[in-house]
């Protein structure tokens, strides 16, 4: 019997229900290539395999490998690796004209890192659907205004589409986790909403804009863009960012200049 390693955020989904409706969100077709993150013991795995043509599973931990090979023995379409799937390379599994389906109940210590290496390579990305913090997907979901908006909303809405789709309570987990969970779909947009110009300005004045949440967009934003570059953007610089849409954002980096390496 294994036990469940606190490192690797092991926290194994028990409640079939659950399992169903996530497989049910990923709306799987016959021929479609699935990759799972974490499939721990299997327990979505065995889920996932008669509905896809073939499934990749990327697993940390040897000893659950070792465990899956043996419960999935003589399974052509499941392909294990033992990887580290923050360096994973989702394009190397990639077919011409097919984009992977990757799902997972993530592990919740690298759920943020792990979205924005997803994020750079969505271009061989169909969708994802994630189970994560409940927290995390109310932060994925927030609108400007609200108290969850923040870089991690705005960088995210302007790769994907984000639905919130269900909660998880913490008793459909061994061991339970402290928080409540939630299982959320992402769907990278087919063509971006927005005009940046350049990723680099783009990511450098949304991490400055929120590095301070109570300041001024005047304050938070110097000595990047002036005020009058601001309000050139049609943007008052006393509001704040969470006020601000993803469009203001995408205003705000075309009118920035050349992003200094250290501030990328
Ligand atoms: N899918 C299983 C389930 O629902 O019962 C397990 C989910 S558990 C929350 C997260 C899984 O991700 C664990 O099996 C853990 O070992 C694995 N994991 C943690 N960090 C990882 C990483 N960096 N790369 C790949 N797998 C990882």
């Amino acid at each position: 019997m294994l036990k469940p390693k606190k490192r690797f955020g092991q926290h194994f989904l028990v409640d079939a229900r659950v399992l169903v409706r996530i497989l049910a969100a990923l709306t799987i077709q016959s021929d479609d290539h699935v990759v799972e993150i974490g499939p721990g013991k299997g327990a979505l795995t065995r889920y996932l395999l008669p509905h896809c043509r073939r499934l990749d599973a990327i697993e940390i931990d040897r000893d659950l490998v070792e465990l899956l090979k043996e419960k999935f023995a003589g399974q052509e379409k499941l392909h294990l690796h033992c990887a580290d799937v923050l360096r994973f390379d989702f394009a190397s599994l990639a077919e011409p004209e097919k984009r992977l389906k990757i799902v997972g109940n993530l592990p919740y210590n690298i759920s943020t890192p792990l979205l924005f290496h997803l994020f750079k390579q969505k271009y061989v990305i169909a969708d994802m659907v994630f189970m994560l913090q409940k927290e995390v997907a109310t932060r994925l979901t927030a609108s400007p205004g609200s108290k969850r908006y923040g870089r991690l909303s705005v960088m995210a809405q302007y790769h994907c589409g984000i639905e919130m789709l269900f909660t998880v309570p913490a008793q459909s987990f061994r061991p339970p986790p402290k928080v409540t969970s939630a299982v959320v779909r992402l769907t990278p947009h087919p063509a971006l909403p927005v005009e940046v110009s350049d990723y680099t300005r783009f990511q450098a004045v949304v991490a400055a804009a929120f590095s301070q949440r109570r300041k001024t967009l005047r304050n938070a934003l110097y000595p990047l863009l002036s005020a009058e570059a601001i309000r050139a953007c049609g943007i008052d610089p006393g509001s704040r960012a969470e006020e601000l849409p993803l469009s203001a954002f995408a205003a705000l980096s075309r009118a920035l200049g050349p992003v200094h390496p250290t501030i990328a």
